[in-house]
């Protein structure tokens, strides 16, 4: 069994002339690779033609069960304005944990409008899913999502799990190494065999040799994860299964540790 946990919906490099076609092709994706279960992230971009936001998203699952999703509070625009909606949807199962975005917008993980969201969710023990890195053609915009901020979070919510998304890429070793003594951060690793990103990130031996050491220190808190259509569902499990890692560790980085994590009732 595998679970993606990172999906978006989206029209990207004219995959598809509409967001039904997107989500369409994504169903063909998880047959094609074996994705039993997908948590997918609305954009906080809402009304959007390119990107599905929450209440598109909601339309488009209709009454699958195996599909789930998250929630993006716009921090920027509303700052802590949205809580009671993510509240409410949160206690009613229709999202599974909140994804932010530092570094797509100009905010810290430290800044006071997202302190009662993690609240929240250490309330309810739902994750909080952060953005991490680059972006693809901005180095920039990864000042935003240090991981020192988000262990600064870590430390002050001991009981919500954190989970960083993207590895802070290019600097993986860095974010290993602030991050390694810190029990309630979790690892998803969506980009993680992007072409872009393990060249930048010191070639794919690097890459594994950070997955491969933090399994190590965490291995019941490592969530697969893909970021398709940007990048490739099949990359990304052979990222996995080159880890040669026993069976119990890799069935749990591919549904376990993702289930147990989100509350996932599959
Ligand atoms: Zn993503």
């Amino acid at each position: 069994m595998i679970i993606d946990s990172h999906v978006h919906i989206s029209r990207y490099n004219k995959n598809a002339a509409s967001l039904e076609e997107a989500f369409g092709l994504f169903l063909e994706e998880m047959e094609k690779n074996g994705i039993s279960g997908a948590i997918i992230i609305p954009d906080n971009i809402e009304g959007s033609d390119n990107i599905v936001d929450l209440d598109k998203a909601i339309e488009l699952i209709g009454e699958r069960k195996n599909l789930f999703l998250l929630g993006s509070p716009q921090i920027i625009q509303r700052g802590s304005g949205e809580l009671e909606k993510y509240k409410k949807l949160l206690e009613e199962g229709k999202i599974k944990g909140i994804k932010l975005f530092p570094g797509h917008d100009p905010y810290y993980p430290t800044d006071e409008r997202c302190l009662p969201y993690y609240e929240l969710c250490e309330k309810l023990n739902v994750p909080v899913l952060f953005h991490t890195g680059e972006n693809s053609g901005d180095s920039e915009c990864a000042k935003w999502n240090d991981p020192e901020y988000i262990v600064e979070i870590a430390k002050k919510y001991s009981q919500l799990k954190v989970i960083i998304t993207h590895y802070y890429w290019p600097k993986m070793d860095y974010c290993y190494e602030i991050t390694k003594d810190i029990q309630n951060i979790y690892f998803e690793t969506a980009a993680m065999a992007d072409a872009e990103v393990v060249e930048k990130s010191g070639g794919i031996e690097k890459v594994k040799e950070t997955l491969r050491k933090t399994i190590v220190d965490r291995s019941d808190k490592v969530i697969f994860g893909t970021d398709w259509p940007m990048c490739k569902i099949e990359e990304h499990i052979e990222l996995i299964k080159s880890l040669e890692l026993n069976k119990d560790v890799e069935d749990g980085i591919f549904w376990g540790n993702t289930k147990r994590t989100y509350n996932l009732p599959l």
